[in-house]
């Protein structure tokens, strides 16, 4: 079976068509300046057939991408596929799923009603997820949906670890609590370290780091997301690429009275101009940060060992919360390139039986074992695949 994954923002549409039982990518790519002009990009994976770079296609609308994308799926000379009759559903990634959903969902009338009211939790993200639906089922007439949710995996979570110490009523009337983001990626990983471990997940303690342009840690215990860095928003946590990460809330009013800035002004700044960016004026890109930090920068010296002091902390409370840790799992854009930025978070953790393997841990990209052979707590490498997981979702619900 093949599952089309469809990842709709404001403006962009990223997608792939992949077969969820084999893993197999059939075609990626991405459709952008919707409602601008409109750049189409598209990425066959079988041998012979031309991709097309960012090529002019007018988008006026998230219909006239997703059509670019059936066409060019199963066009006769570059496609993929022969027919649309090959496509047997698709994945909808959502970001805000709030209490509603604690796991994916095929989709009807109901759950997109459901969805639309999630929208006050993730105003910029779930109306143009939805947009991207409404045009698929429109295109797609017949062919199943399923949503998967963001926050799903971190449902799961205990009150005592969802809770904010604010008035209860803001929980009970306003649903203000912990909700936690990249579920998804979480999730996967999660899988694929019981399966490189060769145990049961239920009886695994773990902690994932995903660690990209924006990062979150998860505590998974016995395969179930149990607490996370994010919250009610994906601006908390460990410092991030331009997001601040955990703050003192009296610095808003301190700041906001200071500069005479709204409380929109005082979010761009936390959003936008803060984390690893703020800190060292250089760059928000690890990469950056690490040739500025080499020749010298001490302020980007200072932005990295925040970052990775900040990953270290929340492994040292989640073990600690979970009373223990089987494996530590890093992945995305840092946590799967940066050996160094691995080695920097997991040194120091030896008293609690983590021993990195320095040759293991050179290695970019690739599933592997990189702590020692004697060390008690697994440290893994595990590449994320937020759009397998979709398919794979996907795919069990609608068989
Ligand atoms: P997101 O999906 O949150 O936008 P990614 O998971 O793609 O982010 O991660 C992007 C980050 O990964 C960037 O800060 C980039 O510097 C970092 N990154 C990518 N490749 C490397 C590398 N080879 N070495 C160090 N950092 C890298």
């Amino acid at each position: 079976m093949n599952v089309l994954v469809i990842n709709a923002g404001s403006s962009s549409l990223k997608y792939q068509l992949l077969n969820p039982d084999t893993g197999e990518l059939l075609a990626k790519g991405l459709c952008e300046r919707i409602g601008i002009d409109g750049k189409f990009t598209y990425k066959p994976q079988l041998p012979g057939k031309e991709k097309l770079d960012a090529a002019d296609v007018a988008m006026p609308t998230h219909s006239e991408a997703i059509k670019a994308v059936l066409d060019a799926l199963v066009d006769p000379v570059n496609g993929v596929v022969a027919s649309m009759k090959e496509i047997d559903a698709v994945g909808h990634r959502v970001v805000h799923g709030g209490e509603k959903f604690a796991a994916s969902v095929v989709i009807n009338d109901d759950v997109m009603r459901a969805i639309e009211e999630c929208n006050p939790l993730a105003p910029l993200h779930n109306p143009a997820n939805i947009i991207g639906i409404k045009a698929c089922q429109a295109l797609m007439p017949g062919v199943p949906m399923v949503a998967v949710f963001d926050t799903a995996f971190h449902q799961t979570m205990p009150p005592v670890a969802y809770t904010y110490a604010l008035p209860y009523e803001y929980y009970e009337k306003d649903k203000v609590r912990r909700y936690g983001f990249h579920g998804t990626s979480h999730k996967y990983v999660a899988q694929r370290a019981a399966d490189m471990l060769g145990k049961p997940i239920e009886n695994l303690k773990l902690i994932s780091c995903h660690l990209g342009n924006g990062s979150s840690v998860t505590a998974i215990n016995g395969g179930k997301s149990v607490d996370t860095s994010m919250g009610f928003t994906p601006l908390a946590g460990v410092p991030m690429g331009t997001r601040s990460g955990d703050l003192d809330a009296g610095i808003l009013e301190y700041l906001m009275n200071k500069y005479g800035m709204n409380i929109t002004e005082m979010l761009t700044v936390l959003n936008k101009k803060s984390g690893v960016q703020g800190v060292s004026g250089v760059s928000s890109d690890f990469r950056d940060l690490g040739s500025a930090a080499a020749q010298g920068n001490k302020r980007a010296e200072l932005a990295i060992d925040m970052f990775n002091y900040g990953v270290k902390k929340y492994i040292g409370a989640y073990a600690a919360a979970m009373g223990g840790v089987d494996a530590i799992i890093f992945t995305a854009g840092v946590g799967e390139n940066d050996a160094n930025q691995r080695m920097a978070i997991a040194s120091g953790l030896e008293f609690m039986g983590v021993k990195m393997d320095e040759d293991a841990n050179k290695v970019r990209g690739e599933e592997r074992v990189i702590s020692a052979a004697d060390s008690k707590v697994k440290v893994l490498l595990i590449p994320t695949n937020e759009e397998l997981m979709i398919a794979m979702d996907t795919a069990s619900l609608v068989k």
